[in-house]
């Protein structure tokens, strides 16, 4: 064998396998081949002046490098079941906590030391919530941020950098079933392991579909989110937020009972464009950095959409939508809310004119000719709620950027260490369609990275 272990993907799932390895285990040869540049070497072309949008790099250094999908996130690492993942499900409600705790302390002692902790526990918007048919869920939520998140990432690099070896820039092409193990077929060559850790994130989801198909990896399709990203002036969340930082809010629809939820909320940060398999989304962050910050404040609304029987594609569903709205607006599209609902598109000058200045550049447009009545119909009537607790949400001049689509994948069957039905090949964090969060495919990481410390 080349390898003890081989990790597939550095993202949060694939760095933090790495870290426990070293620390249970520290005897075990370790590789990591992950399809993005270092950490150092990301950065996305467009810089808003030469190259405006999207040039659909052959690895997107946003969603693929050292840090994963997460590098350039908000860094929010949310410690709770309630969202973020179903990884309780096979592992248990408290050791997932417990492991969700043990990352934000390795992320602390990473140069996060010093960030704030937000939990909802015993907070008065609970009720408040509550009163306007408004569900505020459980969590307490770290907030690294832009910044200390990339520095943090940059700490676990330097530890890992001499004990691991990485393969940047090398796309794992497939897995092979060896008698005693596994082999990594990848543009730098064939490598073996006794043991195999896949966490390719949402960005391999493709690569991961087809994995199984060809090993015969039984799996099962997921959900889509599909919504808008609002942008307000800070002000509006500001008693929230500053409380809270980011709150996850539930509402059901009366039109059709269906649940809309606040997802991402970037206080006083900025919109920022997404790019999945070539399809434009859009995204936010936020900063701790004074300097950095806006005075806007954004967060998604989503809403949750599952297909029954014949239908399975629901990640071919939501891009169906993304696409239409990057064939009408050359990528993301931007609507006042005061022109949506008065079912006229929103031109340059008028959000020109808005009191709102946008802090991501994107077309003006018509939203209801992109996404399902059924769905801006739930968006509409969450916005209107929102603004009982948050006066000042449903003002003209609130932004609204589509699409936001938020692509889950398929669920891969895996037991209670995560390892699939091939003993010692293990599946994690986004790519396993189990989590879709910092937090919980950290988790994973760490948790099968203990099991194969107690196997070796
Ligand atoms: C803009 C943005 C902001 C976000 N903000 C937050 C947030 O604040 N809080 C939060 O909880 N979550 C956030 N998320 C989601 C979070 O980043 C993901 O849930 C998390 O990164 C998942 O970790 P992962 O290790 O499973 O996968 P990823 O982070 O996606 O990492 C997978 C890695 O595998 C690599 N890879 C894929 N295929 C292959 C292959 N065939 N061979 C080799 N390598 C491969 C990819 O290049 C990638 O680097 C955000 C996501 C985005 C895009």
């Amino acid at each position: 064998m080349n390898y003890d272990v081989i990790i597939i993907g550095a993202g949060p799932g694939g760095i933090f396998s790495a870290y426990e390895l070293l620390e249970k285990a520290p005897g075990l040869s370790i590789a990591v081949f992950e399809s993005g540049h270092p950490l150092a070497k990301r950065r996305c072309p467009i810089d808003g002046e030469k190259i405006k949008s999207c040039i659909n790099c052959k690895t997107c250094s946003i969603m693929s490098g050292f840090g994963g999908a997460g590098a350039f996130s908000d860094g929010k690492y949310n410690i709770t079941n309630d969202f973020g993942g179903t990884l309780y499900e096979y592992i248990g409600k408290e050791k997932s906590l417990e492991l969700m705790r043990y990352v934000d302390e390795i992320n602390l002692k990473h140069d996060g030391e010093g960030t704030k902790l937000y939990s909802t526990a015993g907070s008065r918007f609970k009720r408040e919530c509550i009163q306007h048919d408004l569900h505020l869920l459980d969590a307490s939520v770290r907030h690294l941020g832009t910044d200390i998140n990339y520095v943090v990432l940059q700490n676990l690099y330097e530890k890992l950098k001499d004990r691991v070896d990485f393969f940047f820039d090398t796309p794992v092409e497939t897995v092979r079933i060896l008698p005693e193990g596994y082999e990594v077929v990848s543009e730098g060559g064939v490598f073996s392991c006794r043991y195999c850790i896949v966490s390719v994130g949402r960005s391999g989801s493709k690569w991961m579909e087809q994995v199984c198909k060809d090993l015969s990896i039984p799996t099962k399709s997921n959900r889509v989110d599909i919504g808008v990203r609002v942008e307000l002036p800070a002000e509006v969340f500001s008693h929230l937020t500053d409380e809270l930082y980011e709150s996850k809010i539930v509402y059901r629809t009366e039109k059709y009972g269906d649940l809309v939820r606040t997802f991402c909320m970037n206080p006083k940060g900025a919109v920022v464009n997404e790019n999945t398999n070539g399809i434009i989304t859009v995204n936010g962050h936020s900063y701790e950095d004074p300097e950095k910050q806006t005075n806007n404040t954004n967060f998604a609304l989503l809403v949750a959409k599952h297909f029954s029987e014949p239908f399975k594609d629901s990640n071919g569903y939501g891009e169906s939508i993304a696409r239409l709205s990057n064939m009408l607006g050359g990528g993301v599209i931007v609507q006042r809310f005061g022109d949506l609902i008065r079912g006229r598109r929103s031109t340059p000058s008028r959000i020109e004119e808005a009191f709102v200045t946008p802090t991501l550049r994107a077309t003006p447009g018509d939203l209801s000719l992109v996404l399902p009545k059924r769905i801006l119909d739930g968006i509409i009537e969450m916005i209107y709620a929102l603004d009982k607790i948050a006066p000042g949400t449903a003002n003209d001049d609130t932004l609204l950027y589509g699409v936001e689509v938020k692509f889950y994948n398929m669920e891969v069957a895996v037991n209670e260490h995560l390892e699939s039905c091939y003993p010692g090949l293990y599946i994690i964090g986004d790519g396993s369609g189990i989590t879709h969060s910092l937090s919980h495919a950290s988790a994973s990481g760490v948790h099968v990275a203990r099991r194969i410390a107690e196997l070796a």
